[in-house]
């Protein structure tokens, strides 16, 4: 790649903290930024997205952190308080999120707010096209800015523009019920690369094209659309491998490790944003089942439950949380002892180094989406096994699942498989065990966030 990268996200990759009277601007550590850190800073690129809300900020300390975002590369997107909202939690939070992750039931009777998302993507082309230099690669991501690519189009209409989307592209019979659908799809279509993380979500895709446009892609996964060329591909996103592997080495990461699995139980583990797609409320009841069906598991078992929260400006959120805490509350009460509570649940983010214990600690993680675009928590648990143990329970509907086929496969849906495929995992022969983590490892290691970013970008600049 020749000229600078321009990525534009939603989110900056950073967190904007007041301490000590003054602000600081701390460099988030997600998937995504580590990824991409190394093409952006390379390229001597630029960073676009929302920095989250500083309208509460004096004006002395809005420079400062914007003198700060511009050393780290990074252009704030400014939005008004109501402006993000109906964009953030209204359409994509509300609406977008849902469909792509199949769940229609989760749809507010009616919608509103559809100008504002066009507005907002506009805002976004706006400063893109004001920072933009010939030669410069934009790379967009995901579904709060699906329009973006064809706003940029008109006004560069020679930029190499490429489109990722982070969530799965769902079956065009869900797709269609978007009132924009032709819009949104539009806007995805003023990039030269249209990248998903699997094979079946450029399926959809495709399908969408067919019916949307009676348009057919060709052998190398192209179509002409408007005179151009759009590629589209499949680039599965990976983890930081080895700096998971090197973190979940230390010796602080041991110790919290042992002391995670003092005592008797096996630990089963689960470490989710708390959301609706990530299969919480059937996980619990296939642990239940378990417990209840063999009896053996009786006291020599728990289930530690990490809940990241997330969202809860968007209305479903609230009521989600309301039906988990319930259900965990239930469980305990009906199965727990004085010595013994069969579910530990945490509503809460936890540190880096208590993550990776965590994950070092677990018997058998849990991963049982019923549906999710790629799942990088199933990735991060393998990459930090560097002990080669532990299984992995992983969902079919996690995009996760095309690439981990050592992982023992469960339909989340059918709770009492769950819970026969738990103990399967639990009472596995230690060669078995090991066999399959060894396989899971040299994936992960292979396929890693690096790998992934220099695939799209060298598909890109080869189109
Ligand atoms: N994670 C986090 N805080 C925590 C626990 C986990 O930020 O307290 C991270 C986790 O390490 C992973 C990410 O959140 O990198 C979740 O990514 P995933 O693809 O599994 O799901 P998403 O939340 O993007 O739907």
């Amino acid at each position: 790649m020749a000229g600078r990268l321009l990525i534009v996200s939603n989110r900056l990759p950073v967190t904007v903290a007041e301490r000590d009277g003054g602000v600081v601007v701390v460099r988030s550590s997600g998937g995504l930024a580590t990824g991409l850190r190394a093409p952006h800073e390379r390229s001597g690129g630029l960073w676009l997205g929302w920095p989250g809300d500083l309208t509460s900020l004096s004006s002395e300390a809005s420079s400062l952190v914007e003198e700060r975002l511009g050393e780290l590369g990074a252009i704030p997107v400014q939005l008004g308080r109501s402006e993000q909202q109906v964009f953030y939690d209204n359409i994509s939070n509300s609406v977008l999120w849902p469909i792509c992750h199949d769940r229609l039931d989760h749809l507010p009777l009616r919608v509103t707010g559809w100008d504002v998302y066009e507005t907002v993507n506009a805002r976004f082309a706006d400063l893109v096209v004001e920072h933009y230099e010939p030669g410069d690669t934009i790379w967009v991501h995901d579904y709060q800015l699906f329009r973006l690519p064809a706003l940029l189009r008109e006004r560069l209409p020679d930029a190499r523009i490429g489109f990722f989307l982070h969530v799965p592209f769902p079956n065009p019979e869900i797709f269609f019920t978007l009132p924009v659908r032709r819009r949104l799809v539009e806007g995805m279509l003023g990039a030269d690369l249209i990248g998903f993380h699997t094979a079946r979500y450029r399926g959809h895709f495709a399908a969408t094209l067919r019916r949307l446009f009676r348009i057919e892609r060709d052998a190398d996964w192209a179509i002409d659309w408007r005179g151009r060329r759009v590629s589209i591909g499949v680039f599965p996103m990976g983890v930081d491998a080895a700096g998971i592997a090197e973190r979940a080495s230390a010796p602080a990461v041991s110790a919290e490790q042992l002391a995670v699995s003092t005592g008797n139980p096996r630990l089963l583990l689960g470490i989710d944003r708390l959301d609706y797609s990530k299969g919480i409320p059937r996980r619990l009841l296939a642990f239940e089942q378990l417990i209840r069906s063999r009896a053996e598991w009786r006291e020599k078992l728990r289930l530690i439950q990490v809940a990241v929260p997330s969202r809860g400006t968007t209305r479903a959120y609230g009521k989600f949380r309301r039906e988990v805490d319930a259900l965990v509350g239930r469980i305990n009460g009906d199965l727990g002892t004085p010595s013994w509570t069969p579910v530990q649940y945490l509503y809460a983010s936890v540190p880096d180094h208590t993550l990776l214990a965590l994950y070092r600690a677990a018997d058998v993680m849990l991963v049982t989406p019923v549906r999710d675009g790629m799942n990088l928590v199933a990735k991060e648990f393998v990459a930090s096994r560097v002990d080669e143990d532990g299984v992995l329970v992983l969902s079919e509907f996690a995009g996760a699942a095309e690439e981990l086929r050592d992982a023992v496969l469960v339909n989340p849906y059918d709770v009492d498989s769950v819970a026969d495929c738990i103990h399967e995992a639990l009472v596995m022969p230690d060669p078995e065990r090991r066999r399959r983590m060894r396989a899971l490892r040299a994936q992960v290691m292979e396929h890693d966030v690096h790998a992934w970013a220099e695939g799209f970008l060298g598909a890109l600049a080869a189109v």
